[in-house]
């Protein structure tokens, strides 16, 4: 079989290139995490670009010396960005920062060091070896949010060129005689480049799935999450609150439905404009989410009202937390939008085993209407009994 290391090295570095300018064109700038794996895939095919321009330049001459030093910046340096996007596809803080670390500190060693040969190439595969552990560990890890298969492809890929890496920083750092130039048709040196040809294809595939899986997520956002305020729309509201109904009824929990309607919303467009409304909106729709229990289901029902699925919640629970969002609203509406915003509600209970969503919902609208019916600002539960007024 040939041997032609050279030939395999630069065939990597065209597929890099590739890479580079092709990702950016299918997958577009449109996240955190796809513009960070590109730039990674980028640096890191200038890297390769650097490292093949040192073994043309007179060896171990200022030049070398320098684009090998900057070479490394953009092997590890792309890497650590790399794995900031993985951070962020896995529904992590893209931080990596050992990977960082290593970015940093591996170029700068290997530019002092760079006189030695034994100690350059054992100290740069070394450190990348080890980065290429740590990018992979969090890959390993449970991710935060449902992810695809994707993240083994690039674990098979990290843990390879772990191996080969690490293999070559032995060759090159004690054992320089077998492994005597960055070229040299040893084995290793071959698989080294083999692996590094495959993992690169690999890692195109995991980088395309990731951005797959995650653009599959904002598209699900989008479609249960009400764009203005960020709380359940109608549809993903009914759907979970329905799945809750039938826990609350199998284990016999108590479980609330509170609907809001807020007061004269129609005179807040008028006298200040509809964007004013739309804050109103916000800061409603943030109230009630900052007030619920962790479980607890949030929607927005239709223009401006609002509706609150309360899990283990009796009439006291639910008439506890309508009298606290009140007080808040009254406390901070006028500072927060500059003006006073009060809301008419119905509370229902489940009431039986029999009961259903539908009939809840029929109730704390008949309760709401009849709020309204009483001059507004108050709630009113299944019993017709004034519950607040403000
Ligand atoms: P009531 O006390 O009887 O509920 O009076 P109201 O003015 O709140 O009720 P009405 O149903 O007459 O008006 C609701 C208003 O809510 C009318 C509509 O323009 C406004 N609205 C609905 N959706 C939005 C929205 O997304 N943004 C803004 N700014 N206004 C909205
Ligand atoms: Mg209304
Ligand atoms: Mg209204």
């Amino acid at each position: 079989m040939p041997n032609d290391i050279q030939s395999l090295l630069l065939a990597l570095t065209v597929s890099m290139l590739t890479m580079a300018v092709a990702l950016p064109a299918v997958m577009g700038q449109v996240n955190a995490a796809a513009r960070r794996a590109q730039a990674g895939v980028a640096l890191q095919a200038l890297g390769w670009v650097l490292l093949l321009l040192s073994g043309v330049v007179q060896a171990d001459s200022m030049a070398d010396r320098l684009l090998s030093t900057l070479s490394m910046f953009g092997i590890t340096g792309g890497l650590a960005l790399n794995a900031t996007a993985f951070d962020l596809w896995c529904g992590r803080a893209a931080h990596a920062r050992m990977p960082m670390l290593i970015a940093l500190v591996m170029p700068v060693g290997y530019g002092l060091g760079f006189s030695s040969y034994a100690f350059r190439v054992g100290w740069a595969n070394g450190l990348l070896a080890l980065q290429m552990a740590l990018v992979a560990a969090p890959l390993i890890r449970k991710p935060a949010v449902p992810v695809g298969r994707w993240r083994w492809l690039l674990v098979v890929a990290l843990l390879a060129q772990m191996v080969v890496t690490a293999w070559r920083g032995v060759l090159g750092g004690f054992f320089t005689a077998d492994f005597p130039a960055f070229l040299w048709p040893h084995p290793v040196n071959f698989v080294f480049a083999m692996v590094a040809n495959a993992t690169a294809v690999l890692s195109l595939a995991g980088i395309l799935l990731a951005h797959r899986d995650e653009a599959a997520r904002a598209l699900e956002r989008l479609a249960t999450l009400d764009g203005l305020t960020g709380v359940l729309n109608r549809r993903a509201w009914l759907l979970q609150a329905n799945t809750e109904m039938e826990v609350s009824t199998r284990y016999n929990h108590p479980l609330a439905v509170l609907m809001i309607d807020l007061d004269y919303f129609k005179q807040i467009n008028d006298s200040r404009g509809h964007e004013a409304g739309d804050r109103a909106l916000q800061f409603v729709a943030k109230a009630l989410q900052a007030a619920v229990r962790s479980g607890d289901l949030v929607g927005r029902y239709g223009g401006e009202e609002f509706c609150v699925l309360m899990n283990h919640a009796d009439a006291a629970a639910a008439s506890a937390f309508d009298r606290r969002m009140r007080m808040y609203l009254t406390d901070a509406a006028p500072r927060e939008l500059g003006c006073g915003l009060s809301y008419s509600a119905g509370i229902a209970m489940r009431t039986s085993a029999n009961d259903t969503l539908a009939a809840m919902l029929r109730r704390a609208d008949a309760m709401l209407y009849a709020a309204k019916a009483q001059g507004r600002a108050c709630t009113l539960d299944a019993q017709g009994l004034q519950l607040q007024r403000f």
